[in-house]
């Protein structure tokens, strides 16, 4: 990284003998803190770290903070990822020291407080998604995809049904369905989108068959479009003994409306780090809690949190669960937050989230459908998906419009995905944005198709406002600096 005037890199500033502590004299025996280390693990040599005071390492860390795009920073319309806004009282109960000052391992008598708030979050989750019963141990989206899947298999284990090796999974699908697939023992098979981007019913009647463990399935699917014909669908794969898996990671479009569990899903994840407001982008805590129909509930990882008399217990005993997916209780605190939101927000509120969600969206596509192509043209839910295929035929890419866009403040929309829309742009606004800062994006877009037209050298070269310009994507996956180097 080059130091440039108003971001010198922290390095560059350091001065030999400056200090950023002050501690007191040592009034206790020196020790050699190398006894009993293997030899090849002791350094030889002071650590070559900057040397400066506790006013520049602060500056430094403040400066780094704001390099940084956030929700809190600005609009941050990431397809499939809700990058909605995070209420900062999921923040003040998160911190109460009866929730962050305890330790799984303590008795159970001592914390029925946080383990009433599990088993509430549970039930409300039950509600919600119209399932038997949830367990909130998966850590992330992905992560309940994978236990989904698992107890899917155990039961056709159970059941001695030992072909079903296959999961179909639409080609508009997010990529961790087929790889988490793939990580649970399946075969992964493309079921086709038709024309108005919804699952091919006539190849899916292709595809299903005695081999069919389950299909895996986003509702509204990656393109913001809702599956019209779910039930049928849920028909047609429950006929030939598979199961219905729904990734439920954007449950932002149907709160309060529709429920995955009445369109015949079995099985059902969720993202609470993205529809249920926890904090998300930085690689984690997420959170991504699974549903069953009472039939799978026995193959539920355990232990299970259940209500004997007066007390929260964990029953351990259950024979056909699939076992724990995660050390303790699930990521906690990410589970309290999501719980502080659904309990301030309450049914209303929740059924609110999806209307403005989903009024947002379909508000900001028909303003773009005249700059952009739009490939599918019904009504869309919580996202939409444009096409940047005019704009490519002169010369400029959807990445360089994603580029551009860092120019104007705004982190860019998911490019490149879904894989079935060419030059894809996936726009999620959320419920949580003005109309004001709506429209300012959409003027920025519009702005950007007219460059498209008659500069596009300014779009190619975007970003011209950041810290750093364009990069090589290639080499910078391939050959990353990650460290300082003199
Ligand atoms: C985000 C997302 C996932 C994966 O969730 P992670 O928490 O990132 O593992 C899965 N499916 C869809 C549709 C998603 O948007």
């Amino acid at each position: 990284m080059a130091s440039n005037k108003d971001f010198p890199v922290i390095f560059e500033l350091s001065k030999e003998g400056r200090v950023g502590y002050s501690l007191p004299e040592l009034d206790v025996p020196e020790m050699d803190l190398t006894e009993g280390l293997d030899g090849e693990y002791i350094r030889t040599e002071l650590a070559d770290l900057p040397e400066v005071s506790e006013l520049q390492i602060m500056r430094h860390y403040t400066a780094l903070s704001k390099r940084n795009h956030g929700v809190d920073s600005g609009f941050y319309p990431l397809g499939s990822c809700t990058m909605k806004y995070n209420p900062k009282i999921n923040e003040d109960v998160a911190r109460f020291t009866g929730f962050s000052h305890i330790h799984p391992l303590q008795e159970g008598k001592t914390v029925q407080g946080a383990l009433y708030l599990m088993h509430d979050l549970q039930t409300s989750l039950q509600e919600i998604t119209g399932m038997h019963q949830v367990t909130i141990q998966p850590a992330a989206g992905a992560h309940g995809e994978w236990t989904g899947l698992m107890m899917i298999r155990a039961y056709h284990e159970h059941n001695g049904d030992i072909n079903r090796t296959k999961v179909i999974v639409p080609d508009s699908a997010h990529g961790t369905n087929p790889a988490s697939a793939t990580v649970a023992g399946f075969e992964a098979i493309t079921v086709k989108s038709d024309e108005r981007g919804l699952v091919d019913l006539e190849d899916l009647k292709r595809v299903v068959g005695d081999d069919t463990a389950a299909l895996m399935l986003t509702n509204p699917n990656t393109l913001g479009l809702f599956e019209e014909h779910i039930i049928e669908m849920a028909q047609i794969v429950h006929n030939a003994g598979g199961k219905l898996y729904y990734d439920g990671a954007n449950l932002n479009a149907i709160l309060g409306y529709a429920r995955p569990g009445d369109m015949g899903f079995d099985v059902v994840h969720l993202n609470l780090h993205k529809t249920f407001t926890g904090p998300h982008g930085g690689g984690g805590p997420g959170s991504g809690p699974v549903g069953v129909t009472e039939e799978l509930a026995a193959f539920l990882p355990k232990p299970i949190l259940t209500k004997k008399e007066d007390m929260y217990v964990f029953d351990y005993n259950r024979p056909l669960s699939i076992g724990r997916v995660k050390p303790y209780y699930g990521n906690f605190g990410i589970n309290v937050r999501a719980y502080t939101y659904i309990r301030t927000m309450g049914p209303k509120g929740l059924k609110q989230v999806s209307e403005n969600a989903v009024l947002n969206a379909n508000y900001m596509m028909r303003r773009l459908e005249k700059e952009f192509d739009l490939p599918f043209t019904q009504h869309c839910k919580h996202e939409f998906v444009l096409s940047g295929k005019r704009q490519k035929k002169l010369g400029v890419r959807t990445l360089d419009i994603a580029k551009r866009l860092l120019d104007f403040g705004y982190h860019p929309p998911t490019i490149y995905f879904p894989l079935n829309v060419e030059e894809a742009m996936m726009i999620e606004p959320t419920e949580t944005e003005s109309k004001e800062t709506l429209d300012e994006f959409i003027d920025v877009m519009i702005q950007i198709a007219k460059e498209a037209e008659e500069n596009p050298e300014i779009v190619q070269e975007a970003p011209h406002t950041t810290v750093i310009s364009r990069l090589d994507e290639t080499l910078a996956a391939r050959k990353p600096v990650l460290r300082y180097q003199r």
